[in-house]
């Protein structure tokens, strides 16, 4: 079962599984707040609509899973920058909601938490030793979810993984409106030969990872039941400034570009790279899709829109 399994992350997630052999059924449970049901669209995943904040309906769910990937939140920085507490109900109680009807059952569960948990920590890359700093609601709300994950896992001895997301992209990741992720954003205005918005001087630094390497990873997590008493970043420490990002899109693109520079947003971080040690660690062989062939598939789906 996946939580928010109509979204970006969680829809590319349902095709992967639905595509392995040993996967009988996958259901994706989603209120479609940012997600939508014709994300899944051609594969065989079933979708419940409803929210993961009521309680009999995940039970009812949950009860008929023997795994849960938990990717259902409000996610995006500015968002809770605009409604913290409406953050906070989905990406802290949501999850304690989720983790409660896993524990009744035992079951195995696999949560997405975000690099923006290391929030004003500057250390380069960055592990997951390093302590949490929260520099948004959402980020605050992202630090909740994987401590109670790791709380009812020692607690309670739920089998559970926790990873931290850093900027993933792909198809199905939507453009056109305020709370849009830059590598969308980007694709879209050039696509329309608009110019893109760079918030601030463009040498922020991000790790971006295709949704295809994260899926993978995911479906491997919840087939193998890994565990780990630990949150683990998901990213290959792969450093690109988002004026290189720019770049990148031009080649990729064939066209000339121009930038438009807006004043930096709160709460978000100067410079982002993960250690992929433990990753590694976990998942041996892996190999990440490369930008350059990521952003060529992104473009690719925009373009069959
Ligand atoms: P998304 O908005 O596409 O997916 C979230 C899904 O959750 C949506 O389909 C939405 O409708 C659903 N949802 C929201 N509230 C719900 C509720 N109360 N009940 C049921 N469903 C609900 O975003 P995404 O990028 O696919 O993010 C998936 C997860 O990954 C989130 O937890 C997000 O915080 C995390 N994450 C994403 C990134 C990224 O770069 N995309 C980075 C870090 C962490």
């Amino acid at each position: 079962m996946v939580t928010g399994g109509a979204g970006f992350i969680g829809a590319n997630l349902c095709r992967e599984l639905t595509s392995r052999p040993s996967i009988g059924k996958v259901v994706a449970l989603d209120d479609l707040s940012t997600g939508a049901a014709v994300n899944l669209a051609g594969t065989n995943a079933e979708l419940v609509e409803g929210s993961i904040l009521d309680r009999d309906l995940l039970d009812d769910v949950v009860a008929g899973a023997d795994a849960v990937v938990h990717l259902a939140a409000r996610p995006s920085v500015p968002r809770s920058l605009a409604d913290p507490l409406a953050s906070h109900e989905v990406n802290a109680t949501g999850t304690m909601r989720v983790l409660e009807a896993c524990r009744r059952r035992h079951t195995h569960l696999v949560a997405a938490s975000s690099s923006s948990v290391y929030g004003s920590v500057s250390d380069l890359p960055k592990h997951e030793g390093l302590p949490t700093r929260p520099l948004s609601p959402y980020a605050a709300s992202k630090v909740a979810t994987e401590s109670y994950v790791l709380a009812h896992q020692s607690a309670f001895g739920l089998p559970a993984l926790v990873f931290r997301f850093f900027n993933v992209y792909g198809p199905l990741q939507p453009a056109g409106h305020a709370y849009a992720a830059v590598v969308p954003s980007f694709v879209d205005a050039a696509l329309r030969g608009e110019p893109l918005t760079v918030f601030g001087d463009g040498h922020q630094t991000r790790d971006f990872t295709y949704v295809g390497t994260v899926v993978r990873v995911l479906a491997d997590a919840v087939l193998r039941r890994v565990t780990y008493a630990n949150p683990v970043n998901l990213a290959f420490g792969t450093r690109v400034s988002v004026l290189e990002l720019a770049h990148h899109l031009a080649k990729t693109l064939e066209l000339a570009i121009e930038i438009r520079h807006e004043a930096p947003r709160r709460g978000d971080v100067r410079d982002s790279q993960a250690d992929d040690s433990a990753l590694r660690s976990l998942f041996t062989g892996l190999a990440a899709v490369p930008l350059e062939q990521g952003l060529s598939e992104t473009v690719r789906w925009f373009r069959s829109l």
